[in-house]
């Protein structure tokens, strides 16, 4: 069977680095605040090209923490609008809401995938504070034209990176394109830890502090408290191994990327549609989405022929339980991307012959 993604055989890549890692916090007897985080933090902050890494527990609460940090310094107040794409992974909007702040959901385009630019200056009002772009399976969701419109009107642009590690546009990383970024390393990622695991980035030397305040209780000083803060950090294995991880990201992206220039070159089943192909620079293939109409019987043949997938996602946001004062509006784009959309195998370990079963089963399906 060719597994969706096999984390037991990503980990043992690197096995013995990792388990030397852990090691090294074990016997140290430091499991939090400590050097394996600061270590980290250095150096995703110099990999991403931002001048400040706040480590935190996971993507969501980075998430979170980066708007609430917002709120903080005074630059956010409830009610006000942050422009989202309507496809994105519900961890998105449940940081914004949680926030007491709106989200206005923007069509994708269904070439991309990724939020449509030119229908964001449409939905700025003036209670508009920030676009927050999520780069949905690991393909770039901003261009020059968004950061032109941020500055224009003044709005913080914000990243959701939680499926882009190692993208980029023109040589800058994502999560360092705009404002401020949230990461997250849930295992699953092109930067998976062995738990929960997230960080924001900035260059904002303001924001970066008051997160990493609200993210320690409040705290600045120990035992004195400045903002009502949460418990949000990272263990020190979490850091240990994250830190050995990202020394091979860059390794894994490129396997990716081959790995979907073969997909590219070879699926050519008519019912099936890929999305559009872009620069390696601007995707680095977390998920490799495919599109057919037929979708569930696709999955349910694929199955059958030994190939696992899973559909990214089933729901969108706008028409799940927890949003019900939504659930009657349209964003045909997005409905239609989550009713064909399929992933199929992409990951660093998928190899050339389990690569030539997911292009044969795709391409025999009728
Ligand atoms: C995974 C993910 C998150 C949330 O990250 P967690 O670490 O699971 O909290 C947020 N946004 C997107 C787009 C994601 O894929």
């Amino acid at each position: 069977m060719v597994k969706l993604l096999d984390l037991q055989a990503i980990t043992a890549m690197h096995g013995d680095e990792y388990k030397e890692a852990v090691n090294r916090v074990i016997d140290s007897g430091w499991f939090l605040q400590g050097n394996e985080n600061k270590q980290f933090e250095a150096n995703y902050a110099k990999y991403i090209g931002a001048d400040h890494c706040i480590a935190v527990a996971n993507g969501l609460d980075a998430l979170y923490l980066l708007m609430r940090g917002y709120k903080e310094m005074g630059l956010m107040q409830d009610g006000d609008e942050i422009i989202v794409p309507a496809n994105t992974y519900i961890a998105t909007i449940i940081a914004i809401t949680r926030n007491n702040l709106v989200p206005v959901l923007v069509e994708p385009t269904w070439q991309h995938l990724e939020i449509d630019i030119d229908k964001i200056e449409a939905a700025i009002t003036p209670k508009t504070k920030g676009v927050m772009i999520v780069h949905l399976y690991g393909r770039i969701a901003y261009n020059d034209k968004l950061g032109e419109i941020c500055k224009k009107h003044g709005l913080k642009l914000m990243e959701d990176c939680a499926q882009s590690h190692g993208c980029a546009w023109k040589g800058v990383k994502t999560g360092a394109l705009g404002d401020a970024a949230a990461h997250s390393f849930y295992p699953g990622k092109n930067l998976g830890a062995f738990g929960d695991a997230g960080a924001v980035t900035t260059s904002d030397p303001e924001l970066a502090e008051v997160i990493r305040a609200l993210a320690n209780y409040g705290s600045q000083k120990k035992y004195v408290f400045k903002y009502v803060g949460m418990n949000s950090r990272m263990s020190e294995p979490d850091a240990a191994v994250l830190d050995v991880k990202l020394k091979y990201l860059d390794e894994d992206n490129k396997k990716r990327q081959e790995l979907a220039a073969y997909y590219y070159e070879h699926i050519n089943n008519p019912l099936i549609t890929l999305p559009k192909r872009i620069n390696d620079e601007n995707n680095v293939y977390h998920q490799f989405p495919i599109f057919c109409e037929r979708r569930d019987e696709l999955q349910e043949y694929l199955k059958e022929n030994g190939v696992q997938t899973l559909i990214h996602y089933p729901i969108p946001p706008h028409k799940q339980e927890c949003y019900k004062e939504w659930n009657e509006r349209s964003y045909p784009i997005t409905e239609k991307i989550h009713e064909q959309e399929l992933s199929i195998p992409m990951n660093q370990v998928v190899s050339d012959s389990e690569a030539r079963e997911v292009v044969d089963s795709l391409n025999n399906f009728k």
